[in-house]
């Protein structure tokens, strides 16, 4: 990595990087790890961490013309145990490597997110020891990429070298706006999306109303974290890391879509946490309930989706949320344990996005159908373009003046965990929301035992005591959490080891306690 002229002062820092991520870890190398030098020659390189996990790289003389720094990075090594992180991590999949810049590349930075300061990035693979078919791609292209941006765009950029696989494929005239990338032969429910996500991901830019161009691209990038588990995504800057792992034969085509659905939202509408003490950090229900929204609403919109595929999705996220057994947890309780318990983890998320279905019938009622959510998230676009605030009290100021101040007290009492419960013609008057019986999501242990993979917490007379399973048994395999939230009738199927034996357990996750669930059904209009 070259830094051109610096010029900074001894004992100033030249760049610096996360020393981990979460549970994720990073390459966070030692002084003696990186060779630096400048015109006049060697420079040596001292190491300072900080509270906030930030290894800092401070040099011991003033620098002289462009710092050159060599290191070497090495994919972590991972087994069936390694905890499902943030997806940055610099990985080997098969014969090639990816990761996301957060891992892997020191940047200088002035500690500042929303810093002013611009360099000419140039991204270079010397590739001339590689065997023949290798390519390096990056967030913003194949092979050579210049872009004008901030430093610490470096790291929300994904990289991925080796023998890589895309859409469009490496010999095709390509747009270069849009990219999907794999290693060895993807599984066909991924093989087979390209094409669709290029057209979902280029409406949803025309309704976002940033068009999608070989300047303002769009990659997608797919790994096999095999042995390791893990299915999900990952948003970096223009890009997204595509996760799966050996279990991705339970998946189905729609299932992996509707991840990539959510996750492509997230290229636009976000809202800043702001300060705790007024509750300005709850910015989850919003990010996360947004995506999911959109993510299930827009497809649709776009005919994308039929009309029976959109309303089987309304209901896996209908009873996500009405069967979840943290329903009344607050948001604040969600952020501060989520990380334990995937169940309270996602709450915000499908609340936020019944949250945001309400306000839309609100606003539509209260405007005559001449203003929707549309109009405020587009608002909040727009601010975020201009660099202006966009925050809770941005949005907090455009519902009051639209709904009145009972539309804050809503909010609080959204954030307070008071059970969300929508008209029954929320989502207009094709459909209609229905009172069923669904019983309260319960894998009947503790569910830190997903994360340990250990079977603790067992409770007596649920249904995973009643297939057998027991506290210390050791988990092999399931079946995706997100699934059975999601699916009411889905089973947790799940092979584990107690002492040298191995064996399949499958169970119904539901308790006997019911919830208070909703689902839609399409409205049957009577013969004229
Ligand atoms: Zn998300």
């Amino acid at each position: 990595m070259t830094v051109e002229e610096p010029g900074i002062e001894s004992g100033q820092a030249l760049c610096c990087m996360y020393t981990k991520l979460g549970i994720g870890t990073t390459q966070c190398y030692s002084a003696s790890q990186i060779n630096a030098s400048d015109d006049r020659g060697d420079l040596n390189i001292k190491t300072a961490d900080d509270s906030g996990s930030i290894r800092s790289y401070l040099v011991t003389r003033p620098t002289y013309g462009n710092v050159v720094l060599m290191f070497v990075a090495y994919p972590v090594k991972v087994n069936s145990k390694t905890p499902i992180g943030g997806r940055m991590e610099l990985r080997q999949d098969q014969r090639g490597l990816q990761c996301m810049g957060f891992s892997t590349v020191p940047v200088p930075w002035d500690r500042s997110w929303d810093t002013k300061d611009r360099y000419s990035l140039k991204i270079e693979w010397d590739l001339s020891g590689a065997p023949v078919g290798t390519r390096g791609v990056s967030s913003f292209g194949e092979g050579i990429v210049r872009r004008r941006c901030a430093a610490t765009d470096l790291w929300r950029m994904i990289f991925a070298v080796g023998p890589l696989n895309s859409y469009p494929s490496a010999d095709e005239d390509k747009s270069d706006s849009f990219g999907f990338y794999w290693f060895g032969t993807a599984p066909e429910q991924i093989a087979s999306l390209p094409p669709l996500c290029e057209e979902l991901f280029t409406k949803m830019s025309e309704f976002f109303q940033d068009k999608l161009s070989a300047d303002n691209p769009y990659r997608i990038f797919v790994r096999r974290v095999t042995p390791a588990r893990g299915f999900g995504g990952s948003g970096g800057l223009r890009s997204v890391v595509l996760e799966y792992d050996e279990a991705i034969g339970t998946i189905i085509k729609d299932e992996v879509f509707n991840l990539l659905a959510h996750e492509i939202v997230h290229n636009w509408p976000l809202l800043l946490p702001g300060p705790k003490d007024k509750d300005l950090d709850l910015v989850a229900w919003f990010n996360e309930g947004i995506a999911d929204y959109y993510g299930t609403i827009l497809p649709y919109r776009f005919g994308l989706r039929s009309e029976s595929e959109f309303i089987t999705r309304l209901n896996a996220k209908l009873t996500q949320y009405y069967t979840n057994p943290h329903i009344e947890a607050t948001n604040r309780e969600a952020l501060e344990k989520g990380w334990t318990d995937t169940n309270l983890l996602t709450l915000p998320y499908t609340r936020g996005m019944l949250y945001l279905s309400k306000v839309d019938y609100q606003i539509r009622k209260a405007t005559s159908d001449s203003k929707t959510v549309d109009t405020l998230i587009l608002s909040i676009l727009d601010r975020t373009k201009k660099q202006e605030p966009h925050s809770l009290v941005e949005w907090k100021a455009m519902i009051e003046e639209l709904l009145g101040s009972e539309a804050l007290k809503e909010l609080e009492a959204m954030n307070d965990g008071e059970t969300m419960r929508l008209p029954i013609d929320c989502f207009g008057t094709d459909w209609k929301l229905l009172p069923v019986d669904q019983r309260v999501l319960d894998f009947g242990f503790d569910m830190s035992s997903f994360q340990t993979r250990i079977i603790s917490g067992l409770k007596s007379g649920s249904q995973a005591a009643k297939a057998g399973l027991r506290n210390g048994d050791e988990m092999v395999r399931n079946a995706y959490t997100w699934q059975c939230q999601e699916e009411y009738e889905r089973s947790m199927e799940m092979t584990v080891k107690r002492g040298e034996e191995l064996f399949d357990v499958k169970y119904w996750p539901r308790s006997e306690v019911m919830a208070e669930s909703w689902q839609l059904r399409k409205v049957e209009k009577s013969p004229q």
